[in-house]
């Protein structure tokens, strides 16, 4: 156990953030250094609890109070080689994991929890500072070929670890580079893409193949993926937008987020040289209230919007748990995110109704109406305040309600059975089709960076066991996926 007294001496602490007029500038992280005494003090607040909730929390089974005691320590190399132990990719959820783990810890009852996911970053970049992070070059190959469709989060863990049990694996992207929605949707101050290179770069180095601006069922056929690989793993996403319905959707100025978010990705990095979607003197309506919207606020910012307001239907959510919201479940309470704390009118409980447009086919206006949530008939449903709608100026609105499914045209050139809502039928990653293999976002719906990790993860063993009969593979405890693994 780290520090028995820790937690009673020790208050969390986060790293410091640039000043938001400051870090509004560039696309930069947003985040300062912490004082390496502080980050000593954060790992001393775990208490080591019998049942570590935290490690159940997190979808990974990161072995949190192990890593804390390493870190208290100061014995790096012990901490990296825990937390590499469960995930391959902890510079990525360090960074951008809402960090279920924190909302399961113990300490979490009565005090703010411990900073599991600042100490998980912290492990991870102290450990390529002390060159802790080297190829793992695998010494025996089996001579079987994988080819990991998708390089997202999800394909990146199956390719690593299938890699790493010792087959030849090659991972087809349709993008430039490689990455997934890391790369092209969320954005640079949140996760800087040298971080991705950095691995990529690692991975490379192990001998996993890098097919990039390769889209698979158009550069090259299903078929021949089928024919030249022992085992095809899927990993291309769930990048379906919802649709608003609305009158005048069609109007100029109104884009899903992703139009917006992944050029801007683009822009800054030199892909493309300037982005189409610019919010610079515009007011700019961003309709949905979650991550993705609140990353539409912060690139509007960036650009110099004059005005931002996300809309929201659900109701405003409570600041603290309420008793039918209990530790450690997820907390549905408010979320302000670092883009938020840069300014932006926040609404809830509001309907769109419908765009306004000039006579050009310009996006004027959208009105809304306020709303009241109301349960009947053992549900709650919504219901128009009288008197409340309202046209409010828009210039720019970007759809961020979610995402359907995955695109089609993959599964459809791969002949794997759909469900009715669009994602593949699959039972333990395997797809109705034999050697073909489902993974990530594709698998689930719309998820997690750290959801995607696990994924890959458990389906390299699925993979690894149809191609050698068993695997040495580390997997997570398996109670933990009992309502995950089956979709049919
Ligand atoms: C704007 C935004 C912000 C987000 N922020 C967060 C966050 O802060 N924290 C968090 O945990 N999660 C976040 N998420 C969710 C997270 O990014 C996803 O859950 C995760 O990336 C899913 O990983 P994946 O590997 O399954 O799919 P993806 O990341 O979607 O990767 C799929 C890959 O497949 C490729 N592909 C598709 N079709 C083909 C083809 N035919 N041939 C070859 N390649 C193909 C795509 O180009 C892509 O590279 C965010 C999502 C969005 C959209
Ligand atoms: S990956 Fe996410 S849930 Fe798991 S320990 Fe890290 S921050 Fe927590």
């Amino acid at each position: 156990m780290a520090d028995k007294e820790g937690f009673l001496k020790y208050k969390r602490q986060l790293p410091g953030s640039r000043s938001p007029e400051e870090r509004k500038k560039d696309y930069q992280e947003i985040y300062k250094p912490l004082d390496p005494k502080v980050l000593n003090h954060q790992a001393a607040r775990c208490m080591d609890c019998g049942v570590p909730f935290c490690h159940n929390g997190c979808p990974l089974g990161n072995v949190i109070p192990d890593f804390n005691d390493a870190v208290y320590q100061n014995e790096w190399e012990r901490a990296y080689q825990i937390l590499r132990g469960t995930n391959n990719f902890p510079e990525f959820t360090g960074r951008i994991c809402p960090a279920p783990c924190e909302a399961s810890c113990v300490l979490g009852i009565n005090k703010d929890p411990v900073a599991i996911e600042l100490i998980e970053k912290s492990i991870a970049e102290k450990a390529y500072e002390l060159n802790l992070v080297k190829p793992n070059i695998p010494t025996e190959r089996t001579g079987k070929k994988v080819a990991v469709i998708g390089s997202g989060p999800s394909g990146l863990a199956a390719a690593d670890q299938i890699n790493q049990a010792g087959h030849e694996v090659t991972v087809f992207e349709k993008d430039k580079e490689v990455g997934g929605l890391l790369r092209y949707g969320i954005p640079d101050f949140k996760l800087e893409k040298w971080v991705i290179d950095r691995r990529v770069d690692v991975m490379n180095a192990e001998g996993v193949i890098f097919s990039k601006d390769t889209e698979v069922g158009f550069n090259i056929k299903a078929e021949n993926i089928l024919h030249n690989f022992d085992a095809v793993v899927l990993t291309t996403g769930a990048q379906h937008p919802r649709d608003l319905k609305i009158n005048n959707r069609d109007a100029k100025g109104v884009h899903f987020a992703m139009e917006f978010l992944g050029r801007q990705n683009q822009v800054n990095s030199g892909e493309l040289e300037s982005n189409p979607i610019h919010a610079k003197g515009k007011h700019v309506i961003v309709i949905g209230g979650g991550d993705t919207g609140s990353d539409c606020i912060g690139t509007s910012n960036r650009h110099g919007a004059a005005s931002i307001t996300q809309l929201e239907l659900l109701p405003k959510p409570p600041q603290a748990r309420n008793t039918l919201n209990p530790w450690p479940e997820w907390p549905m309470t408010l979320r302000t995110s670092s883009s938020h704390d840069e300014g932006a009118d926040r609404v809830w409980s509001v309907l769109t109704k419908e765009f306004t447009k000039d006579e050009n086919g310009t996006v004027t206006g959208l009105t809304v109406v306020d709303i009241e949530w109301k349960e009947e008939n053992g549900r709650m449903q919504f219901f128009e305040i009288e008197g409340t709608e309202r046209t409010l100026p828009c210039d720019l609105a970007f759809l961020a309600i979610g995402y359907l499914g995955p695109k089609s045209g993959l599964l459809e050139a791969f002949d794997v059975e759909l469900l009715e809502n669009g994602l593949p039928k699959s039972k333990n990653y395997h797809s109705s089709v034999p050697k073909v293999f489902l993974a990530g976002d594709m698998r689930r719906g719309q998820s997690l960076v750290v959801w995607a990790i696990a994924e890959g993860r458990e389906c390299a063993v699925e993979v690894d066991k149809f191609l050698q009969g068993e695997s040495s593979l580390a997997r997570r405890d398996q109670s933990f996926y009992s309502y995950e693994e089956t979709h049919d």
